[in-house]
């Protein structure tokens, strides 16, 4: 971790003021899912990256229309909207956007970064998302133009294996993999698909989703198709 810390710092530079060091440019992340629903996991990784790569705030952006979704059950957009603003809204440093979410067509990652690094050239924008949606990254829209604007933080269980990520090497080069950070969550354990699957066993969720999120679920029956 705190490898990772240096090595942000060492890209983002840093100015001499008086003797005083300050950061050269302001660092934000973006914190990319489908948030089917949000849970705990999502929370802790976003915190936790927040703190280790000194990010001044981290917005959540969920997808609209994932691009590659199919063959389960993805809850409503405007739902999961709310879920995810109700799981955020007591963390200052926590915002939410509905870029993906107004954006017609496919939810792709490289029009979301083209739409914040055009809002704010100056900033350093850290793309949050799993480990395992990352090590997919060569099959997204425009992989050659994603690692332009932003850099990305793989969030991970611990033992989870890096060698997956350094065997991408060959596909996308050195300078993108040098934009690609691991970042181990242990409360990744959570996900949310084993939340899914116990809400069609009718089983709890409590202490996995923040109490708003449980109680709108219930009051919403958002994942009611699941248990038809
Ligand atoms: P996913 O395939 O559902 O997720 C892969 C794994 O990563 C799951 O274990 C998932 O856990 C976890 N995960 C997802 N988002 C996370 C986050 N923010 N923090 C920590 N773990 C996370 O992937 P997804 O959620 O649909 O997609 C992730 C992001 O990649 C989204 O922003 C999506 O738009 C983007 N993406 C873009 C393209 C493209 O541009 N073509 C293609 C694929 C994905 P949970 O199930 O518990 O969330």
């Amino acid at each position: 971790m705190k490898h990772n810390v240096d090595k942000i710092k060492d890209l983002r530079g840093v100015l001499s003021n008086g003797g005083a060091m300050v950061k050269a440019r302001r660092a934000m992340g973006l914190m990319g899912g489908t948030f089917n629903p949000i849970h705990y996991g999502h929370l802790v990784a976003a915190e936790a990256a927040r703190d280790a790569f000194d990010l001044d705030q981290v917005i959540f952006v969920p997808s609209g229309q994932p691009p590659h979704k199919s063959g389960f059950f993805v809850a409503d957009p405007e739902h999961r909207y709310l879920m995810t603003f109700l799981a955020i809204v007591s963390n200052q440093r926590f915002e939410i956007s509905r870029v993906e979410i107004d954006r017609s067509g496919p939810s792709y990652t490289s029009d979301t970064l083209a739409h914040f690094h055009a809002l704010d050239p100056t900033v350093a924008w850290y793309f949050i998302t799993g480990a395992d949606a990352i090590l997919d990254i060569v099959s997204w829209h425009n992989t050659g133009g994603i690692f332009r604007y932003a850099h990305f933080i793989a969030a991970s269980r611990p033992g989870y294996s890096l060698k997956k990520i350094e065997a991408m090497r060959r596909q996308l080069g050195d300078e993108p993999i040098a934009r690609i950070h691991p970042l181990e969550v242990p409360a990744l354990a959570i996900s949310s698909s084993q939340i899914r699957e116990r809400l069609t066993a009718g089983l709890s969720i409590k202490y996995l989703v923040p109490e708003a999120v449980e109680h709108y679920i219930a009051k919403n029956d958002v994942y009611a198709a699941l248990k038809a």
